[in-house]
């Protein structure tokens, strides 16, 4: 199998360049072809000498994962379902807000300001066995490569480049997708460095989000090597609860998970913590909990979003009522904490948080066990 291209970091691709008798630079310019112009074909790149290019295209290929499907809800939400090989599929999905033809300063027209956000996927599947999460029901298979995860927002920007006025469709990316980001660390740091990197897709640290179940050692590796904005899924407000929802909380339990927000805030580009907390009605929504939650976060500078429970087929759980949400909101609120609920999106293509399912070829047997377990 070739080298793929698309999930080269700025210092691999130079010291490919190098290894190849080249100088570094060329690094960048075949960078700004491929990330910024969506160039998939050497010979379209005519700044670099037509020897590199055909000694390139012999050893190396630009591609993305193959996409099976590619659907828009009439909010403009757009979901693709990329084939990543063996039976496994993970999805990736573009969130639109505002007016793609109005870029105009923020502050001449905030409220129809646009912004484009993709949702990324990371793995195919997830090992960490969330109780609400559809992606965590279907068990684990694989770790995505760097350039599988970089060939989500490689496609998606192409795509829309092409039916969208915008210049930059895509100005925020999230690793929400399917999959625990930090249980795939290296190829996620490198293909966020290469979304942050000017000369591919140069999204701000604070409009690149990380999302995770708390893998608290990861947490501080990636306070160092690559730090983005974090987002962190709470989901309960003590750990008897969390050990139910989040079984990771077993190995990190919450007062860790808080001190790992604390220390990653001094290097992070924001001043705050977000905490992703789900709502599943008669678990986790009540007043009292939410009252335990606002002296359980006190320690972190934090914001709270509120995410109504987006069902699936035999979850087993139901979405909070909006009055219970609203309830659940207006304490948080009124003990100053900042909190928003997120607004769902995408729902008629299945592409709300915790839906994306793809199709994943559970390596750990687990279904089959499950099955075991439920005939036994
Ligand atoms: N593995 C990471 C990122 C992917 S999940 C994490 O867990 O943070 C992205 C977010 O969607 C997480 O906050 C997750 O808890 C939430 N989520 C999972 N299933 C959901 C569902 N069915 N409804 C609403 N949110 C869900
Ligand atoms: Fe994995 Fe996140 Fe789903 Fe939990 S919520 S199973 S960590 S993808």
């Amino acid at each position: 199998m070739s080298l793929n291209l698309l999930g080269l970091n700025r210092s691999q691709f130079e010291a490919l360049c190098t290894n190849m008798g080249e100088k570094p630079f060329r690094a960048r310019q075949m960078m700004r072809w491929m990330h910024q112009s969506g160039v998939a074909d050497f010979d379209l790149m005519t700044d670099v000498s037509r020897n590199f290019r055909e000694r390139m295209a012999t050893s190396a290929e630009i591609a993305a994962p193959q996409v099976l499907r590619d659907t828009t809800a009439p909010d403009g939400t757009r979901k693709w379902l990329f084939d990543v090989g063996t039976g496994n599929a993970i999805e990736a999905v573009y969130i639109p807000e505002g007016d793609p033809d109005d870029e105009a300063p923020a502050e001449q027209a905030a409220p129809r300001r646009y912004r484009g956000t993709l949702c990324i996927s990371s793995q195919a599947g997830c090992a960490l066995e969330c109780s609400f999460c559809s992606t965590g029901r279907q068990g684990f298979n694989r770790n995505l490569s760097a350039a599988e995860i970089v060939g989500q927002l490689w496609h998606a920007s192409r795509s829309l480049s092409a039916t969208l006025s915008v210049e930059r469709p895509i100005t925020n990316v999230v690793m929400m997708g399917m999959g625990e980001p930090l249980a795939n660390f290296d190829n996620v740091v490198a293909a966020m460095q290469l979304m942050l990197d000017e000369h591919a897709y140069g999204i701000s640290r604070r409009r690149l989000t990380l999302s995770t179940s708390g893998i608290v050692p990861a947490m501080d590796r990636l306070r160092e090597a690559c730090p983005v904005a974090l987002a962190v899924s709470l989901h309960a407000p003590n750990d008897a609860l969390r050990d139910q929802l989040v079984p990771i909380n077993r190995k990190y339990p919450i007062r860790q998970l808080l001190d790992a927000c604390v220390r990653y805030i001094e290097k992070a580009p924001r001043d705050f913590v977000t905490f992703e907390y789900v709502m599943l009605a008669g678990v986790n929504d009540s007043v009292a909990q939410a009252r335990e939650l606002v002296k359980t976060v006190k320690p972190v500078p934090c914001k709270i979003n509120l995410i109504p429970f987006n069902s699936f087929p035999d979850s087993g759980y139901t979405r909070s009522s909006g009055p219970a949400i609203a309830a659940f909101r207006d304490v948080l609120a009124q003990a100053g904490l900042t909190t928003t609920v997120r607004r769902t999106r995408g729902e008629t293509i299945d592409a709300a948080c915790g839906q994306l399912a793809g199709q994943v070829r559970d390596k750990t047997r687990r279904v089959q066990r499950r099955i075991g377990e439920v005939r036994a």
